[in-house]
């Protein structure tokens, strides 16, 4: 059971030893398997079975998500119908790479004429460089056009990591804070914001790094109580302001994609948990079978895994699947005993700790009585954060964050105001 507060939960870090290594490069060691999101039909893609591929040439180029870049120069063997427990079904490139040492030198595929400067030029390099957000898998130059057209005031870029075991973000922080503030800016200049932050769950965590002494004023510190980007949020709208968050890795993306013209192909995943035997922090390829990262820091067999994040992640049954931008980490769990549900015993620890002050043991009640026949009783649900908070503090085993996203998908069909 996790130790509670009002509005937020409070989790074990257990990452102080990884975080002081090195992320750690892991190369493909065969065949791998490319999601091409938004690419289900022919015409959304630009390569089929057979064909040969640059590094960094463009497979894809649908209407509804970034482009996928290919990572390597090599061969598509083959074009397969996948479903991935965070990307849903996907068709996947099964690509080749090549295993000559000296491969052609690849760019990022960019019209003519773009200026880069700009900030309709930085939105296009985000596009073309299939740059996606890994903490919430939705490509960076729609978030950022988004933001463009709310009129957000203020963008923060997160490290936040506050969940159990992840340290991605972080991670890759540390390796490359002014790449980091510099993408930030970038960003902050494309979707039209005045003023950017770089959001940290501890700045006590950062103590050793020279560029967080050094640029204090652009440091927001949301703590370690879960999910702190609520907390965070609710103060900076507080003092006036409007945020929205992209992840550190899109923010590095974006930089090198700027000003080096190289596409979003690698990703950093943390692999941890109470079954692998050295956990690290590893720069993969996407499209990396989960199973060589976990057999590069040695799992145990008969573990379960879960990738995406320990509190929201999905578990996997199949560890050829491949790694996604959104992949933060992999995490091997040891196989509990059955897991049994039991009647709500009215404790109110799942409204205690809701960010949202949503009432989730009330909606989960109506939702077993038949459903909701009346607006009154969907109290705020369409506010709900995702956070699952709610189900890991309940002590009767329910799945609150299940019955909060019912009942909010029953009021988004209704129309309901
Ligand atoms: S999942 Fe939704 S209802 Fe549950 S604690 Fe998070 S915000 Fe509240
Ligand atoms: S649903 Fe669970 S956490 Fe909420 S009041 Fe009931 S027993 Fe307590």
């Amino acid at each position: 059971m996790f130790p509670f507060f009002s509005r937020g939960l409070r989790m074990e870090q257990k990452k102080r030893k990884l975080l002081m290594e090195p992320v750690r490069e892991l190369l493909p060691q065969g065949q791998l398997l490319l999601p091409l999101p938004g690419a289900v039909h022919a015409g959304a893609r630009l390569v089929k079975e057979g064909s040969t591929v640059t590094k960094y040439e463009p497979l894809t180029c649908p209407q509804t998500h970034a482009p996928v870049n290919s990572p390597v120069n090599g061969t598509i063997r083959e074009l397969r119908s996948i479903t991935h427990p965070l990307l849903g079904e996907t068709v996947c490139a099964v690509l080749e790479p090549e295993t000559a040492k000296k491969g052609r030198a690849g760019k990022l595929h960019l019209e003519e004429g773009v200026d880069t400067s700009a900030p309709e030029g930085i939105l296009a390099v985000a596009q073309a460089a299939g740059i996606v957000d890994e903490y919430d898998g939705v490509p960076l130059y729609h978030k950022l056009k988004r933001f463009h057209r709310f009129g957000r005031d203020l963008l923060c870029g997160v490290i936040l990591d506050e969940e159990t075991y992840v340290c991605g973000s972080e991670a890759a922080f540390r390796e490359a804070p002014e790449e980091l503030a510099a993408g930030l800016e970038l960003a902050a200049k494309a979707c039209g914001a005045e003023e950017w932050r770089i959001a940290v769950a501890s700045l006590k965590r950062l103590q050793g790094v020279d560029w967080v002494r050094e640029h204090r004023e652009k440091m927001e510190e949301a703590g370690l109580v879960y999910p702190s980007w609520a907390m965070l949020e609710k103060r900076l709208r507080a003092a006036g302001k409007t945020p929205e968050r992209i992840g550190a890795q899109a923010c590095i993306a974006l930089y090198r994609a700027v000003k080096k013209g190289t596409p979003q192909v690698k990703t950093v995943v943390t692999v941890a948990g109470e079954q692998v035997k050295q956990p690290a922090n590893l720069r993969v390829v996407i499209g990396t079978p989960l199973r060589e990262l976990l057999d590069e820091c040695g799992c145990l067999p008969e573990s379960r895994i879960f990738v995406g994040s320990p509190m929201t992640g999905k578990l996997v049954e199949d560890l050829e699947l491949p790694v996604t931008a959104d992949t933060r980490c992999v995490i091997a769990s040891p196989h509990t005993r059955e897991i049994h549900t039991y009647a709500c015993i009215g404790c109110g620890r799942c409204a205690a700790v809701c960010p949202e002050k949503i009432l989730p043991w009330y909606l989960y009640e109506n939702l077993q009585r038949g459903g909701y026949t009346d607006p009154e009783q969907l109290l705020r649900a369409q506010n709900c954060r995702g956070c699952n908070s709610c189900s890991a503090v309940c002590p009767s085993g329910i799945s609150l964050g299940k019955a909060v996203r019912a009942a909010a998908e029953v009021r988004e069909r209704s129309g309901w105001e």
